[in-house]
């Protein structure tokens, strides 16, 4: 498997560029602001066929190169029914944003346990709300690579802070994620790889991490 990490935008957003290196398929995950000619860049050096761009979720810093990428390669959006929304309305998600992000409207639901394959390589979805409701990761088991997208950082979680958020179904998300082989590589939405066997606090993340979701900080 190709893995291409792409960090841009004002959160350094990690954009990948999946491919099988048979077929020369590749997949594209959250292309976050101004990732476009990076991606192109990353397919035509490699001489990669994009099939399909993947949404771990919508927060407007992992699909705001959605629509130039769809309309360039002419290829489907996956994301979860429930984040598809603010995919189709931007902003609709009431986070602050400030830049333009043009809406997708046609997209193709995943869930929990969809299989994607990308060339030769098969990936299943698990559904990990919390973060957003609609948020996903992708495992592929034979590669042992996790996708985890905001769900799961090196050493910490995504902001449980906004109106979207729903901080209780993020306990159990981790959980699931604790149940993957020790050493399943975890490519996040932010900040550099890690493994799930180094997270060794997903099964007790509510208390390391519950206290602050529900006081009255801001972030
Ligand atoms: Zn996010
Ligand atoms: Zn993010």
């Amino acid at each position: 498997m190709l893995t291409q990490t792409i960090p841009s935008g004002p959160f350094a957003t990690n954009a990948y560029v999946i491919a099988c290196e048979n077929t020369r398929q590749a997949v594209i995950i959250d292309p976050a602001p101004n990732s476009t000619q990076a991606i192109v860049n990353a397919l035509t050096e490699k001489q990669l066929t994009p099939v399909a761009i993947w949404l771990t979720h919508s927060h407007w810093d992992h699909i705001a190169d959605v629509a130039p990428l769809k309309n360039t390669y002419r290829i489907p959006v996956m994301v979860h029914s429930e984040d598809a929304p603010n995919l189709q309305n931007p902003g609709s998600d009431s986070l602050p944003c400030w830049i333009s992000i043009e809406g997708v409207e046609t997209f193709t639901p995943i869930d929990e346990g969809t299989r994607l394959t990308v060339g030769d390589l098969t990936f299943r979805v698990i559904h990990t709300p919390g973060h957003t409701p609609g948020g996903v990761c992708f495992y592929c088991p034979e590669n042992s690579v996790l996708f985890s997208g905001d769900t799961l950082f090196k050493g910490t979680i995504g902001n449980l802070s906004f109106a979207t958020a729903r901080p209780h179904l993020m306990w159990p998300s981790l959980k699931k994620l604790a149940l993957l082989p020790p050493d399943t590589k975890v490519y996040p939405g932010h900040g550099p790889r890690t493994t799930i066997g180094a997270e060794t606090w997903l099964n007790r993340a509510e208390e390391v991490f519950g206290g602050d979701v529900y006081d009255d900080d801001d972030d």
